[in-house]
């Protein structure tokens, strides 16, 4: 299996590479030259345990890595740093399906992924060759820094810097980060949002000089972003993984097709929803969940993608996103694989701040669904599902919860569906009780956390029980426009 860009480049690289890379030469996304094929029945998988499907399923697309070393990376990822021996349950709450992706170390579905990558990453440098240290680079919106930060914490050879928007992340999210230990980790606030965060990175990346000038120091860089290929292939697993599931609990029948509501920002997690459909995995509709950012859901609606509106700070923060990178792997898609079509539209995207995709490739949205939820409305569904089935869900997950009611509603389509629920509530406690239970004087964070364990009967996680007496470490802030030499200071280069 060879990976290419979405942008044209002619070169074609082994998965090592591609996750090494992160992001391709000409500013493109890696994106494999062909789909495997799910080619067990589903109930032959019902044995299967996660990590099982985990290798079947990882190993159609990193065929780089011996079977040995693979399963090595998946061994050290989804051990007992998860705090459910299921890695990822699937809660069946009247007839929907919560898809509990939060219950590794940092209490967001960003741990599915970030606590395999660094494995990935280190067995891709060996398969390679490669001595160099390499600098993980990250842009996160709340959630992916910490699993980030978690995963590659004393890996050894390598370094990790966070950008995240000071401004942008909530009080744990923050705290989480800043009080990261190790002596390879970096955090650094800017003032700007997620969107700034991320496209520095992507120009640091693209930068020929500069690259050039930390090979000579032998550093090469990485991304932790779901821009690299690395992060979204381990994702594509818990969707088979939760199908099974629903198929060993007998909820549906062999082949039956679900549908999958994912709220959503930089499009990563959904588009690993996708890549299971175009692996056989039985997909009726993936429902596309914005907040009040709701770009995407504007454009799987219009086939107009149009950034040029005001970026909205919201309760949903991992979701503040204007410009989402992986649906440039959806449009390499949807394009019949045109990276010169792809590469127009980016260039619009950049130039313009919007573009329109062809009549061919809207037809070709049919898989998707889209609609947003307001600020009111995800606050509001926090309390009804608390009320109507006495469990309580964080701001995002809610976001879906929301969407998908929508859809119930204008559809009437019954088929079972699966929600990603992407982080632990705890992980927001004060938006969770605000719309629970307000009734209270103003209480600290901790206060708070102390109340949504009395009100969901859920005992506080690990993670947050030891965030309250953790010392800050990381207080650098910056311009969004001085990430470089951010950079630049703590390589000493
Ligand atoms: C990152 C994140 C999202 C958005 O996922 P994308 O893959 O960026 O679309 C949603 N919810 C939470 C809690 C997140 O951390």
């Amino acid at each position: 299996m060879l990976y290419k860009s979405t942008r044209g480049d002619s070169s074609r690289v082994t998965s090592s590479n591609a996750i090494l890379k992160g992001l391709a030469k000409d500013g493109g996304l890696y994106v494999p030259t062909q789909f495997p094929y799910i080619d067990i029945p589903f109930k032959d998988m019902i044995p299967m345990d996660y990590k099982e499907i985990a290798f079947y399923i990882i190993n159609k697309f990193f065929t780089d890595f011996d079977d040995s070393t693979l399963k090595n990376c998946i061994d050290n990822a989804y051990d007992d740093k998860f705090s459910s021996n299921l890695i990822a349950p699937l809660k069946n709450i009247d007839d929907n399906y919560f898809l509990e992706l939060y219950h590794g170390p940092t209490l967001a579905f960003k741990d599915m992924a970030l606590s395999i990558l660094p494995h990935l990453l280190k067995a891709s440098c060996k398969n390679l060759n490669i001595q160099k240290e390499v600098v993980i680079l990250t842009a996160t919106s709340g959630d992916t820094g910490k699993a980030a930060l978690e995963g590659f914490n004393n890996v050894d050879k390598t370094k990790i810097i966070v950008f995240y928007p000071k401004k942008g992340v909530s009080t744990i999210q923050e705290k989480q980060m800043i009080t990261q230990d190790g002596k390879n980790t970096h955090v650094i606030g800017i003032d700007g949002n997620f969107d700034d965060a991320q496209r520095g990175v992507k120009e640091i990346f693209s930068d020929k000089e500069f690259n050039n000038i930390l090979s000579k120091q032998n550093y090469m860089l990485s991304s932790a972003n779901s821009i690299n290929i690395g992060r979204l292939v381990p994702q594509i697993v818990y969707y088979v993984n939760s199908y099974i599931q629903l198929l060993k609990n007998e909820d549906i029948k062999e082949n039956e097709k679900i549908n999958i509501v994912v709220p959503t920002g930089n499009f990563g997690n959904i588009l690993a929803a996708f890549y299971a459909k175009k692996m056989g995995l039985p997909i009726n509709k993936l429902i596309c969940a914005s907040n009040h950012n709701n770009v995407l859901c504007d454009f799987i609606n219009t086939g107009i993608y149009d950034v040029r509106r005001e970026f909205k700070l919201t309760s949903s923060p991992s979701m503040d996103i204007l410009v989402s990178s992986n649906l440039e792997r959806l449009l390499y898609e949807i394009s019949n694989s045109n990276p010169c079509l792809v590469k127009n539209l980016m260039e619009d995207l950049k130039v313009n701040g919007i573009y329109e995709i062809n009549e061919d490739m809207k037809n070709k949205l049919d898989d998707f669904y889209a609609d947003f939820a307001t600020e009111e409305e995800t606050l509001s569904t926090i309390k009804k599902v608390y009320n109507d089935f006495n469990y309580v869900i964080d701001t995002h997950t809610s976001v879906a919860y929301c969407v998908y009611q929508k859809y119930r509603q204008k559809t009437n389509d019954s088929t079972k569906t699966i929600i990603a629920s992407t982080a632990s509530p705890f992980k927001f406690p004060e938006s969770v009780i605000e719309s629970i239970d307000n009734n209270y004087d103003v209480l600290s964070d901790f206060q708070l956390i102390d109340k949504l364990s009395n009100i969901s009967n859920i005992e506080i996680p690990k993670p947050i029980k030891e965030l309250e007496s953790k010392r800050i470490i990381h207080c650098s802030i910056c311009k969004k426009d001085k990430m470089k030499s951010m950079i630049t200071n703590i390589l000493n280069v």
